[in-house]
């Protein structure tokens, strides 16, 4: 079966359509400036060709998004299927599924429901994943849906470790709590270590860094999460890219109060101008800031010394967490390619029983990056690096519940 990845934000559609038979890539693309009213953008690759690169007119809405996405994949010349039949499902991304998914679902007008329902959770997100979902229904109407959330793998969270301390009718009537995100990928890569290992997944404690743009870190006890970094946002946790991470929630009032802010402006600096960009002056990319810190710059330095001790008290708090850990696993754009950041992060674990193979861990140096174990052969802890693939997770958990 082919299936079709869709990832809808307000003003964006990224798709992808996977064969199932050996899960490769048939074709990739990125429609943006939907809806602006400025020329819309869309791109596709195929065989990692750029087949359409098209900056025309405007892109009305997401239904005509859909509609550019299909005529390429179904173009006569360069299409990659003959007619919009041949795709067997979508699988959609969708970042919140607040206390209601648990796991992935086959999408009806129900699910649409509570996905609207979960709005005000996910005010930036879920309003642009509903857009992508009614526009490929009404594009597609006879092909089956599923949606997948970032939340879901997350809510086996018990109690202690996804309610904030504030009065307990705030999550009765607000449905305040930590809800936790990436969730497909920490799931993705906790199932795929245990499977490298060749461990089963009841076997094992397990802390993924997801560390990215945005980053999470999660606790995976007996293949299921029992904390993870995030919270009711994608805002709380280690410094992300352009993120602050947690720090004491009256910090937002003071400065509100001294700089003449409301909060969502502050809410809006938190999340858009902090973390690495915020701290270091130079960039969110921890690629400009590893440089800038190498030709000296001390706020650049600053910022990558607060990710890592970040990253490092996460880790020591999970294993408590879970009464210790079996393996680390360092993932997404930053853990899988900088080599010199594991290596700090799990500088002096070996109280823990963890201990970092320098040479194995340089080894996979950016471009040779691949599933590897890295720690030391006498490190009772197992440090690894597993890349993601949200896409294949999605279309894993599309295909399955198609079929059933
Ligand atoms: P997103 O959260 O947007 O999916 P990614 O997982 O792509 O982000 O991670 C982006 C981060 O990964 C950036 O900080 C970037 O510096 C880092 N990164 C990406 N590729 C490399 C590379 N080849 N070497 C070092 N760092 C990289």
């Amino acid at each position: 079966m082919k299936i079709l990845i869709v990832n809808a934000g307000s003003s964006s559609l990224k798709y992808q359509l996977i064969d199932m038979q050996d899960e490769s890539t048939l074709a990739k693309g990125l429609v943006e400036r939907i809806g602006m009213g400025t020329k819309g953008h869309h791109e596709c690759k195929i065989d990692g060709k750029k087949v359409v690169d098209w900056n025309e007119a405007p892109i009305e809405n997401h239904v005509q998004a859909c509609q550019m996405m299909l005529s390429a994949l179904t173009d006569k010349d360069f299409g990659v299927v003959k007619s919009m039949d041949e795709i067997g499902a979508v699988g959609h991304r969708v970042l919140h599924g607040g206390s209601k998914f648990s796991a992935s679902v086959v999408i009806d007008d129900a699910v649409e429901a509570a996905i609207e329902e979960n709005i005000p959770l996910g005010p930036l997100h879920n309003p642009a994943n509903l857009q992508g979902i009614r526009a490929c229904r009404a594009v597609m109407p006879g092909t089956p849906m599923v949606a997948v959330f970032d939340t879901a793998f997350h809510q086996t969270m018990p109690p202690k470790a996804y309610m904030y301390g504030v009065p307990y009718e705030y999550y009765e009537k607000l449905h305040v709590r930590r809800y936790g995100f990436h969730g497909t990928s920490h799931r993705f890569v906790s199932k795929r270590t245990a499977e490298f290992l060749g461990k089963n997944p009841e076997d094992l404690r397990i802390i993924t860094c997801h560390l990215g743009n945005g980053s999470s870190l999660c606790a995976v006890d007996k293949g299921k999460c029992v904390d993870t970094s995030m919270g009711i946002t994608p805002l709380e946790g280690v410094l992300m890219g352009t993120r602050s991470g947690s720090m004491d929630p009256a910090v937002v009032e003071y400065i509100c109060n001294n700089e003449g802010l409301t909060v969502s402006e502050m809410l809006n600096i938190c999340n858009k101008k902090s973390g690495l960009l915020g701290i270091s002056g130079v960039s969110n990319d921890m690629r400009d800031v590893d440089d800038a810190a190498t030709k000296g710059n001390p706020r650049a330095q600053l910022a990558r010394d607060m990710l890592v001790y970040g990253i490092r008290k996460y880790i020591g708090s999970y294993a408590a967490a879970m009464n210790g850990v079996d393996a680390i696993v360092f993932t997404a754009g930053i853990g899988e390619n900088n080599y010199k950041l594991r290596e700090d992060v799990m500088q002096g674990f070996e109280f823990m029983g963890a201990k970092i193979d320098v040479e194995k861990n340089k080894a996979l140096a950016w471009p040779n990056v691949h599933e590897a174990v890295v720690s030391a052969d006498d490190s009772k802890v197992k440090i690894l690096v597993i890349p993601t693939n949200e896409e294949i997770a999605i279309a894993r958990d599309t295909l399955e519940l198609v079929s059933k």
